[in-house]
C-alpha cells in the first residue's frame, strides 16, 4: 500500500481563497484585516516563518507589519510594544514570534496580548475555552491539522488517536480538539514507555515531539492516518519532519509530508484566525 499524501499546501491555498470573500465584506465596511508580528532579534528561522506569514497574509488582502526589535531591547520593550499593539484599533491580531531571548519571560509577553487579538491562541483564557468545548481563538497548528483531516474527509469521531507530545501549543489543543470530536484520544510524552505499544493502535497518528524520525514503519498500524507536526533540520541542512516518511508511507493509508504538509496549514490558519478576529471587532459574522 502506498498512502495518499495530505497535501497541506493546497488545503491551505484552498482556506486562503475562502478568505477573500470575508476580507472584502470587511472592505466595503472600511476595515482591512490586520495582523502585527513581535519579531525580536534575527534568527534565521524565525526571519523564514515571518516571511511566509506576511506572503500568505497579501494574498487574501490582510494587511501584515512586522515590528523588528533588538535581539537585546529587554522584556519591558517588548512588553510596551504589545501593549502599543493592544490599543491599536487597525490590528486585529498580534503574534509574537518565539523563540524570545533568554532572559525574558515568554509567558508574561504571551498572557499579555489582548485576549481577542491572540491570534496564536496562546492565551491561558483561549487554551481553557477549548476545555469547555467554546473555542474562541484555537492555536494554528492544532486547527490545521484538524482542518486538514477534515477537508480530507477522515472521520474522526469513534477513532483511537494517538497524540506524540503534550505542550501547551501543540499537542495538549490537539488532544482537545480530538476529544470535542469523538476520538478516543492517547497522549503521549518523552516518559511514555514503550511508545510504539500506543502508537501502533492508533487510526490517526500525531506525531509532534521534535524529533527527526521518531515515527518508524513498524510503529505504524497498516492503513493509520498519519500527520507529522514536527519541524527538524538534519546536519545537511534539510528539513524533516518526526515520521520516517519513505518508510511509513509504504504502510499507512494517508500521510502528511515535511515540507509541504502542517506548516502550511499553521500559516493558512493564522490569517484565518486574524479574518476573524477583525469580524468579531467589526460585529460581522463570518
Ligand atoms: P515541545 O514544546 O518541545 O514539545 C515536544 C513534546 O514532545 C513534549 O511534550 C515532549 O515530552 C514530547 N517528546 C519529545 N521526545 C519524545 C519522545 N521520544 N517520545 C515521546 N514524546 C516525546 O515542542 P512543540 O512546540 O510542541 O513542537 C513539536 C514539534 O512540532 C517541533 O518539531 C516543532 O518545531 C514542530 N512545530 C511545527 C509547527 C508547524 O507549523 N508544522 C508548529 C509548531 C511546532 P515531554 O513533555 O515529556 O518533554
Amino acid at each position: 500500500m502506498t498512502a495518499l499524501v495530505l497535501d497541506g499546501a493546497a488545503i491551505a491555498r484552498e482556506v486562503l481563497s475562502e478568505l477573500k470573500p470575508r476580507v472584502a465584506v470587511l472592505e466595503r465596511k472600511r476595515i482591512r484585516p490586520g495582523l502585527a508580528t513581535v519579531l525580536v532579534g534575527n534568527n534565521v528561522a524565525s526571519l523564514a516563518y515571518v516571511r511566509n506569514k506576511v506572503r500568505a497574509c497579501a494574498e487574501v488582502g490582510v494587511h501584515a507589519e512586522v515590528h523588528e526589535l533588538d535581539i537585546d531591547c529587554g522584556e519591558a520593550a517588548i512588553m510596551a510594544e504589545v501593549a502599543a499593539l493592544n490599543s491599536n484599533r487597525d490590528i486585529h491580531g498580534i503574534i509574537v514570534q518565539l523563540p524570545l531571548p533568554p532572559g525574558v519571560d515568554a509567558q508574561r509577553v504571551l498572557q499579555s496580548v489582548a485576549l481577542e487579538k491572540d491570534v496564536d491562541g496562546f492565551n491561558w483564557c483561549n487554551l481553557g475555552a477549548i476545555v469547555d468545548g467554546h473555542p474562541r481563538l484555537v492555536p494554528c497548528t492544532p486547527l490545521g491539522v484538524i482542518t486538514m483531516l477534515e477537508r480530507t474527509s477522515v472521520p474522526l469521531e469513534g477513532t483511537h488517536a494517538v497524540v506524540i507530545g503534550r505542550s501547551s501549543i501543540v499537542g495538549k489543543p490537539m488532544a482537545l480538539l480530538m476529544i470535542s470530536r469523538g476520538a478516543t484520544v492517547t497522549v503521549c510524552n518523552s516518559k511514555t514507555p514503550d511508545l510504539g505499544s500506543h502508537t501502533r493502535s492508533a487510526d490517526i497518528l500525531i506525531a509532534a515531539a521534535g524529533r527527526a524520525k521518531l515515527v518508524t514503519a513498524d510503529m505504524v498500524k497498516a492503513g493509520a492516518v498519519v500527520i507529522d507536526v514536527g519541524i527538524n533540520r538534519l546536519p545537511d541542512g534539510k528539513l524533516t519532519g518526526d515520521v520516517d516518511y519513505e518508510a511509513v508511507r509504504l504502510k499507512a493509508g494517508a500521510i502528511s509530508p515535511v515540507p509541504g504538509g502542517v506548516g502550511r496549514m499553521t500559516v493558512a490558519m493564522l490569517v484565518a484566525n486574524t479574518v476573524l478576529a477583525a469580524e468579531r471587532a467589526a460585529g460581522v459574522s463570518p
